[in-house]
């Protein structure tokens, strides 16, 4: 077996790969841990209609509270674990927070879906939709229109047999798609034809620059045209300031979501942010003020 690998022999005996491998797996070891010690966290992030102002929904984005490093962003873990079974432990774990959540707003009066990103090999295990049902199960007074997957389209791309089959069932449960960070990808027609999708996310690194970058422009331009003529509703992440909120709404793209609207925050903190937010009437006469 060694001897068919070929060159990869060399690096299987060296011994800078044994220790590559040893830090991999006390990562992985320090994750499960952090699972099981209560260490992760969901923050939430405000989606906004903009033309009413409106709260539209909220996406739920993971958070480490190491006990020695502070608050990790995912980029600063998830990739120990990508690829990995943790993969598929970690996204359920996020889907029952997500529902425990749901369930707890729901008795205060706050009524928002909550998006939740959904790893591309969490998407494609054979299982996915019956452990969703499940779980959905388990929290019975939340309604599954609630809950939203987000997923990349290049899950998608990588088995769309399969992809396609489990966002059918799950669909079939109630449960809703959104394609996250549409752009980046191998965006085709054809396959946002196929997809159920009920909202497409324009990735952030497209919105940042489009007001001096041409090209990001012209893309931006494109996915909400192509998006309006398929009529799905469509959302811009990355919103920073005003300027870009509007030219957003003329290109006609109503959806939106970023750090001019709001910062990810704890689930403790947002029902003071809601309280803070505008209402239907101050958005209309702040809109008046600054056309
Ligand atoms: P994403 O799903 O595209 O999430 C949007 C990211 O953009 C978040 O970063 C958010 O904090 C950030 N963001 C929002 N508004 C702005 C803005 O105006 N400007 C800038 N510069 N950034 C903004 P975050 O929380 O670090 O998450 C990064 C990525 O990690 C997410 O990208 C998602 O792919 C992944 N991720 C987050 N939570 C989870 C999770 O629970 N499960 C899985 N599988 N992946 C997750
Ligand atoms: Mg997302
Ligand atoms: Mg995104
Ligand atoms: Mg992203």
């Amino acid at each position: 077996r060694a001897k068919q690998r070929g060159r990869d022999t060399f690096h299987l005996f060296d011994p800078n790969h044994d220790r590559l491998l040893q830090v991999r797996h006390e990562q992985r070891q320090r994750f499960i841990d952090a699972l099981n010690n209560h260490e992760l966290r969901l923050y939430y992030q405000p989606q906004v209609d903009m033309r009413s102002g409106q709260v539209v929904g909220l996406e739920a984005l993971i958070r480490w509270q190491h006990p020695e490093e502070g608050l990790l962003a995912p980029g600063q873990f998830l990739p120990t674990i990508d690829t990995t079974p943790l993969e598929v432990e970690l996204g359920e774990w996020v889907i029952e927070q997500a529902l425990r959540q749901l369930t707890i707003w729901q008795a205060q009066g706050i009524a928002l879906p909550i998006n939740v990103n959904i790893s591309p090999t969490h998407l494609l295990v054979s299982n996915f939709s019956q452990r969703l049902d499940e779980l959905l199960a388990r929290h019975p007074n939340v309604p599954p229109a609630m809950l939203k997957l987000e997923v990349l389209e290049s899950a998608a791309m990588h088995d769309i047999q399969a992809a396609l089959q489990n966002m059918s069932r799950c669909q079939a449960l109630g449960v809703s798609f959104a394609i996250d960070d549409f752009g980046t990808g191998f965006s085709s027609l054809t396959h946002l034809r196929q997809l159920p999708v009920s909202l497409i996310k324009i990735d952030q690194s497209f919105v940042r620059d489009m007001l001096s970058d041409q090209d990001d422009m012209a893309i931006v331009e494109s996915v909400i045209y192509m998006a309006n003529r398929f009529k799905r509703p469509m959302l811009a992440e990355g919103v920073e300031t005003l300027e870009h909120a509007k030219a957003l709404m003329a290109l006609g793209c109503e959806l939106a979501q970023g750090y001019g609207i709001a910062r990810p925050m704890p689930a403790e903190s947002l029902p003071t942010w809601l309280a803070n937010w505008p209402s239907r009437e101050e958005w209309n006469s702040l809109a008046e003020a600054n056309p």
